[in-house]
């Protein structure tokens, strides 16, 4: 018998259990402890509120994830639950920007901050005539040239201006994609973020030559495979009738509670002459194993990997994180006295509001309201307002509500029915420049150290599929390891070829 633990119960840890416990389910010798500091689920974390006899659904963390990443459909199926996943309701769809204190709607055939269609474009009030004169102006700026061998790397800001110039960055890219992240421009890796852009670059020397010739091609598959009849539609975003934690919490109960240890948190990790593990826990009690999959946050996993790796732990440390908050409002419908047909609206950094974006929760996900009733997400935080997180949660509260009402348009006497706060300390891993050296060099340590692995959103994705994918690879380096491979995964090699 192969003894294993897992320390961190968020989407990683959970994934690399899950991962595990089908090793078991197929007679592998494999026995797990997931050790978790707070709550399974980690930042996945939905309330279900009830309000006067309705429920409210609550996502605090993540309220969606990314449709065409496979992970959380494949874990969906083999739970049962995939019937529950809830595509967004997009003939409601609109994306506001705030641009110069007025709200603009995002202009049809923007993709990702490129424009593909010319009259949206031109005819937008978002962008100035200079704005749009530069941003044009990628069509005819040469591509990079990246010395051979060298990694082609640069921040979101330099990349943004070089090709689209300040104000596309500063109206469209920034609130869009670092705004997404949590993630400050003038730091953030594109290779380890939104390495396809740079490919983009290269293959057409254009991102809006590249992003038409992408959008074309959605177009066609479209017509070549329409929906089927009846057929759930396949929307850019995904999440669960019930909220994210539906899939946590099903993980959870699959990895079985028998397994689980909540309310302890890992203090200290050792390896032991034999090559076994040692794991001291806040409780008192030491975990012996024959491997370790540290899926925890950076700053909690470094304090456990020092000593055992110090290469592992200095890397660890020059990863940084920023603090970020949700404050979910629900009003009356009849009160708010605005059109409810919007999925959200961005706050670029360049409007100095303390909002960064706000989803209309109930309208972009069907079933989070009951009728009659409104629910919105206001975030605020990242890595330029760092200040705010020192607000108490009253003050929180008050700041969005007010930000809401004046951006949004909700009415003053509009009433609030609740308010919900989540804050996440240090909750958002910052890929900055020099991110995917420092992943390279974690997962060539842990390559060369028998029974570890270290997962989670960290590394290579902070969506939480990715996350999910990071933990079930962590499983796959101890299993493989110990000379286990899963029918899955020979199915999924086949389909690979
Ligand atoms: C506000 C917000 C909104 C987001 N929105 C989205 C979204 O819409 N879609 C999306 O795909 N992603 C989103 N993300 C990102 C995504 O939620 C995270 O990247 C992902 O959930 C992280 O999972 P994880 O397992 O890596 O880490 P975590 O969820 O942080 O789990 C780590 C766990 O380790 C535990 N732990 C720490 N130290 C110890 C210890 N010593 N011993 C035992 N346990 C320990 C912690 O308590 C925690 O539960 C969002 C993130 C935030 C903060």
């Amino acid at each position: 018998m192969k003894r294993i633990i897992v320390i961190g119960g968020g989407a990683a840890g959970l994934g690399a259990a899950y991962k595990l416990k089908r090793a078991s389910q197929e007679g592998h010798e494999v026995e797990i402890l997931l050790v978790e500091k707070s709550r399974i689920g980690g930042k996945v974390a939905t309330e279900m509120v009830d309000h006067d006899g309705e429920q409210f659904t609550v996502d605090g963390g993540p309220d969606c994830f990314l449709t065409e990443k496979p992970a959380v459909h494949r874990i969906a199926q083999s739970l049962g639950i995939f019937d529950d996943e809830l595509p967004t309701d997009d003939s409601r769809k609109k994306t506001l920007i705030l641009s110069r204190g007025r709200l603009y709607e995002m202009p049809d055939g923007i993709m990702m901050f490129a424009p593909t269609k010319f009259v949206p474009f031109a005819t937008t009030g978002l962008f100035s005539w200079p704005g749009k004169f530069r941003m044009a102006m990628d069509l005819f700026i040469p591509p990079k040239t990246v010395a051979e061998g060298t990694l082609n790397d640069e921040t979101l800001e330099d990349f943004v201006v070089r090709r689209m110039g300040r104000e596309c960055l500063d109206r469209l890219a920034e609130p869009l994609v670092g705004g997404v992240h949590a993630s400050d421009p003038t730091m953030m890796s594109l290779a380890a973020t939104f390495p396809r852009l740079l490919e983009m670059e290269q293959n057409y020397g254009s991102l809006m030559r590249a992003f038409l010739a992408s959008r074309k091609k959605v177009e066609q598959m479209r017509k070549k495979y329409p929906p089927k009849p009846g057929a759930k539609p396949k929307t850019f975003f995904t999440t669960m009738i019930g909220g994210m934690q539906r899939l946590t919490d099903g993980m959870a109960g699959a990895i079985g509670a028998e397994n689980i240890k909540t309310g302890v948190s890992a203090e200290k990790l050792e390896r032991t002459e034999d090559g076994r593990w040692t794991v001291t826990l806040s409780d008192g009690s030491v975990e012996t194993s024959d491997a370790v999959i540290v899926a925890t946050e950076t700053f909690a996993a470094e304090p456990l990997l020092r000593g055992v790796d110090n290469d592992i732990a200095n890397a660890l440390a020059g990863i940084p994180t920023s603090s970020s908050a949700t404050v979910s409002i629900a009003f009356e419908e009849s009160e708010v006295g605005i059109d409810m047909n919007a999925f959200g609206v961005l706050c670029p950094l360049v409007e100095n509001r303390a909002l960064m974006a706000a989803t209309y929760s109930s309208t972009k996900w069907p079933g989070r309201a009951p009728k009659g009733k409104v629910m919105f997400r206001g975030f605020v935080g990242g890595p330029q307002n760092q200040e705010i997180m020192e607000k108490s949660d009253e003050e929180l509260f008050e700041i969005v509500l007010s930000e809401m009402r004046s951006i949004l348009g909700i009415r003053a006497d509009a009433k609030p029915l609740f308010k919900r706060l989540f804050r996440w300390h240090r909750g958002m891993p910052q890929y900055t420049l020099g991110h995917l050296d420092r992943v390279a060099q974690i997962e060539e340590r842990c390559e060369a150290t028998p029974g570890l692995a270290l997962a989670g959103g960290s590394y290579r994705g902070v969506g939480v599929p990715n996350c999910i994918e990071s933990g079930e690879r962590a499983a796959t380096k101890v299993l493989t390891e110990w000379g286990i491979e899963l029918e899955e995964d020979r199915v999924e090699e086949k389909r690979a070829f």
